[in-house]
């Protein structure tokens, strides 16, 4: 089977593997996935090997230069994985996007510093722009970790056990139920009774219970988008 492959354009190339290099993730890659960390500042061309530029308009800060990045770009072969660029301005990144990425065959995401980078090129080269949440990071280093660790745990032989990621939160548009293990009682609270009864069909319910009712008290944005219940053909 030919390897997910992940091409990270960056200020930073030291900032890779990281955390992706231990524990699944860090198993995973050589036999599973690759992981390609490019220096954006191979790419400039003067003696001080200048990446980024004043804003235009004024402003504090740098910004990123099209042209520096165009190159860095172009110099990753299409082979038709999706570009992205992360970005607090992109499209907030979803377990539905994450799936759609790890079933494809790799990804290229480009990671800002400064102020960012020039819009242009993010347009000349139709790159998604990609957000992990509602705050500003230092930089798109962690950003890109982010994505890959949520790829890359999908991927065929990378977890354990392939059911938990069907069961988990975002899985079915809800929220996962809460988990216990032992010991049966901690600090006087126990386990819900339910848990240790043996009962499967109660402990579906009760499972199932639970994940709509904490979708529905903490993520109401998520309860009202929650695809509808499968309905049951009727009997002929
Ligand atoms: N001036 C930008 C703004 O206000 O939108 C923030 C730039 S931030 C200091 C530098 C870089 O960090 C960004 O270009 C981006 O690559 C990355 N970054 C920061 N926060 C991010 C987020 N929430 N999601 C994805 N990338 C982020």
């Amino acid at each position: 089977m030919s390897l997910w492959r992940a091409t990270v354009l960056t200020l930073f190339p030291e900032m890779f593997p990281g955390p992706l290099g231990i524990s699944l993730a860090g198993k995973a890659l050589g036999p599973v996935w690759s992981l390609d960390a490019q220096d954006i500042r191979a790419h400039a061309t003067d003696r001080h090997r200048t990446v980024d530029d004043t804003p235009a308009g004024g402003g504090p800060g740098m910004v990123m230069k099209a042209d520096i990045i165009a190159r860095a770009l172009d110099a990753v072969p299409d082979d038709g994985r999706p570009r992205l660029v992360m970005t607090p301005r992109g499209t907030p990144l979803r377990q539905s996007r994450v799936i759609e990425l790890a079933a494809g065959s790799g990804v290229v995401v480009l990671c800002g510093r400064f102020e960012g980078i020039d819009q242009r090129v993010i347009e000349a080269r139709g790159l998604e722009e990609v957000s992990i949440g509602d705050y500003v990071l230092s930089g798109g280093e962690i950003a890109a970790l982010t994505l890959l660790d949520a790829c890359v745990r999908l991927l065929p032989g990378v977890m354990g056990k392939p059911d938990s990621a069907a069961e988990e939160s975002f899985s079915g548009g809800l929220l996962e139920y809460p988990q216990y293990t032992r010991p049966a009682e901690f600090e006087g609270r126990p386990i819900p009774a339910v848990l240790t009864s043996g009962d499967h069909k109660k402990i579906a319910e009760w499972r199932q219970n639970e994940a709509e009712r904490l979708t529905r008290e903490r993520r109401p944005d998520l309860w009202a988008g929650r695809p509808a219940p499968t309905k049951m053909p009727p009997k002929t």
